[in-house]
């Protein structure tokens, strides 16, 4: 399999330029990679460490890193110094971890909150009402929460997959009604292949593309 242009030029042409486009590489090879960073593509997402690692290696410095899979904090070392957005952050536990490694590379991690917006039960990520709870993230001085992640049902049922998205839009929009100016979060990452349209109706502002970009993945 090899990079789709025709579909990659289409989403170009009909996602708004406020929607960022991240193009899931995972399993996918690294000549995949750079055949998409050569007509213009600069956000990549990776689900597996050692593979995120191992990429990072071999391609430009420029390529902006997404880590869209579940984190484990004993993990978190490898990623920190090059990761541009951590989308998944899910406990407490993790994004301790991750302010502790930035403390020593002394830099600032950019992170999304996971909600678990889907019916399964399969799906990490905090729910709602713990994450109204959470209050301020003043604690966290070198993690930077820009927004929020969430992965609707694996569903035929388009209704429900719109009414999950607009749900965690509802709570993005509460969250910023509570947070000073300085906290307003920026990031809704939500949308895949199958059902970025929807998201992008329901107002993210990134969509995570993988199998429409790089072909189905074995
Ligand atoms: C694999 C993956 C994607 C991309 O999925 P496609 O259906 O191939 O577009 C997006 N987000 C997450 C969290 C993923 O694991």
């Amino acid at each position: 399999m090899s990079v789709n242009e025709l579909a990659y030029a289409n989403l170009q042409k009909t996602v708004p330029a406020s929607v960022k486009i991240v193009a899931v590489s995972k399993l996918k090879p690294v000549s995949d990679v750079i055949a998409l960073y050569n007509i213009g593509q600069r956000d990549f997402g990776e689900n597996y460490v050692q593979e995120l690692v191992d990429k990072q290696a071999q391609l430009p410095t420029d390529i902006r890193w997404h880590f869209i899979g579940h984190l484990q904090s004993n993990k978190v070392k490898y990623i920190a110094p090059f990761v541009h957005l951590i989308h998944g952050v899910d406990s407490i536990k993790l994004l301790k971890e991750i302010n502790k490694q930035a403390v020593k590379l002394n830099r600032v991690i950019n992170c999304l909150l996971q909600v678990h917006i889907a019916s399964e039960e399969t799906k990490f990520g905090f729910d709602e009402a713990a994450l109204k709870e959470l209050g301020d993230f003043a604690s966290f001085t070198h993690v930077k929460i820009l927004g929020l992640m969430g992965m609707a049902s694996f569903s035929n049922d388009m209704s429900l997959v719109r009414k999950e998205f607009a749900g965690l839009k509802g709570l993005f929009d509460q969250m910023n009604q509570t947070l000073d100016t300085d906290n307003q979060l920026t990031t809704l990452s939500m949308g895949m292949s199958n059902d970025y349209l929807i998201a992008i109706e329901e107002g993210c502002t990134m969509i995570r593309i993988g199998s429409l970009i790089f072909g189905a993945r074995n």
